[in-house]
């Protein structure tokens, strides 16, 4: 008997937040829950932080090699966030989108932009708000790695990265982070089964009118 399975096309989920919402832990464990999902890995200029790794982390590179990919079109989005540069290399998500494998994307609304931009209709984005002022100021202080002013910068920022919510698609507010992941997984479950994005349908269809 042929198989039954149906070709599909991979959708890039991006996950946006002001810095403390939870967007980090919630890309982890739904990593960890999902075999056919895989992380973009960003290129950034910014400095390396204690317990990062190159090229897992980001591709930690100086602002000239960064132009240069610019310059070579290597990104699918690039944008200066916090007086440093990031983007995201075009060639592995295009190769994961075109064998049906989903990508996560931490980037943020700058990125999420652009990508609507460049692939809409790949596009399913997520905006994580954090249930108050005063849990994003605690979280942001747990982050052992911060100093004062970085946080301080990144709590500044954050009514300004707020306000760009209503450009999503859908909007989570991560008050706990069991129910918040759940939640995102909800959105994937629905999104994969687009018609779109089920580029076998026509094929499985026909087999099925023909009767085999
Ligand atoms: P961090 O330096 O704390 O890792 O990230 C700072 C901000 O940059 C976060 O809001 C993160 O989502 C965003 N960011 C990380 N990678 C990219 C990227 O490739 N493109 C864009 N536009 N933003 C990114």
């Amino acid at each position: 008997m042929a198989s039954n399975k149906i070709a599909r096309r991979g959708l890039m989920l991006v996950l946006s937040s002001p810095s403390g919402a939870g967007k980090t832990t919630i890309s982890r464990m739904l990593l960890e829950r999902d075999p056919n999902l895989s992380m973009s890995i960003s290129t950034t200029t910014r400095p390396i932080r204690p317990g990062e790794e190159d090229g897992r982390d980001y591709f930690f590179v100086d602002p000239t090699e960064f132009n240069l990919m610019v310059n070579r079109q290597e990104f699918l989005e690039h944008a200066k966030v916090f007086g440093n540069y990031y983007g995201t290399p075009r060639a592995a998500v295009e190769s994961a989108l075109s064998s049906g494998s989903d990508v996560i994307f931490d980037i943020d609304w700058q990125g999420a932009q652009q990508l609507g931009q460049a692939a809409r209709e790949d596009l399913v984005s997520v905006f994580i708000l954090p249930p108050s002022t005063e849990e994003l100021d605690r979280r942001l202080h747990s982050r052992a790695q911060d100093t004062d002013d970085v946080v301080a910068a990144r709590m500044a920022k954050a009514p300004d990265e707020m306000s760009h919510w209503a450009e999503y698609d859908f909007i989570v507010v991560n008050e706990d982070i069991e129910k918040s992941v759940a939640q995102v997984q909800a959105i994937l479950a629905a999104e994969r089964l687009r018609r779109q994005r089920q580029i076998g349908l026509t094929e499985f269809v026909k087999r099925l009118q023909e009767g085999y």
